[in-house]
């Protein structure tokens, strides 16, 4: 039986999580090693600063008090140490993970945390909306674990999964929209008189975009965008290399 770490960033008692680890027995030996609060937007956070602790609450079922990069290295460099799982499935988040706001997901991150780990990984999100389930959303992660144990081959590559809230029409395989920020920061005064600031007031828009995970969601599909962690600009070498020749005085200072 191959064996599946899932976590999240939503936490060990979020309905999506419950239910995909559920469903995913069907494919494998699961365990779960997830955050115990919530830990959304905790982006590729690592807890450095203080113990961690990990806390068996079931059989094959461990909650850490930290981030979900954090569950990923506990689930893999130690309690799966001998056994490491073949595959780290991350979600299935309340609620999307489009374009621009990969950066912030702690959902994502886990799947990305797996990668550095040379293990193939998925993150899966849900869009939020009327007649919310994840009873759709979790049998095709069954699906589509499946086809990753077999064929998901380069674990520098993640797949970010998102489910739109009706009935999907089809997958489409897509890359990252681009996100438009209104009004980003909301600013109120407390009952003291003091300003206080809410992050992310304004409705998300974005731009419109041929073959963007936000376009396939729009129609009414799943979108499905691999990832990888290369962040570096290949283009801006060959155009920032004068630099080096007209800083090096600078440098050598
Ligand atoms: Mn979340």
């Amino acid at each position: 039986m191959p064996r599946i770490l899932v976590t999240n960033d939503d936490g060990i008692y979020s309905e999506g999580i419950r239910k995909l680890a559920e469903t995913l027995k069907a494919v494998g030996d699961v365990i779960i090693v997830a955050p115990d609060r919530e830990q959304s937007a905790a982006s590729h956070a690592l807890t450095l600063n203080r113990p961690l602790r990990l806390l068996q609450i079931e059989e094959n079922e461990w909650i850490v008090d930290g981030t979900p990069t954090d569950c990923v290295n506990l689930g893999v460099l130690k309690l799966m140490k001998e056994t490491r799982p073949d595959i780290v499935v991350s979600g299935i988040n309340f609620g999307a993970n489009l374009g621009d706001d990969v950066t912030y997901s702690g959902t994502i991150s886990a799947a990305f945390e797996g990668a550095l780990l040379h293990i193939p990984s998925i993150a899966l999100s849900a869009v939020v909306g009327e007649h919310f389930s994840f009873d759709g959303s979790v049998q095709f992660a069954v699906g589509l674990v499946r086809w990753a144990l077999e064929h998901q081959r380069d674990p520098g590559v993640i797949l970010n999964v998102n489910f739109p809230v009706a009935a999907p029409a089809g997958v489409r395989i897509t890359k990252l929209g681009r996100r438009i920020y209104t009004e980003g920061v909301i600013e109120r005064m407390d009952p003291r008189g003091r300003a206080y600031y809410w992050i992310g007031g304004g409705a998300p828009s974005w731009h419109p975009g041929e073959g963007t995970d936000f376009e396939a969601i729009q129609a009414g599909y799943i979108s499905i965008t691999p990832l990888h962690l290369d962040l570096t600009h290949h283009d801006s070498i060959p155009r920032l290399k004068p630099l080096e020749e007209l800083l090096a005085a600078d440098a050598s200072r």
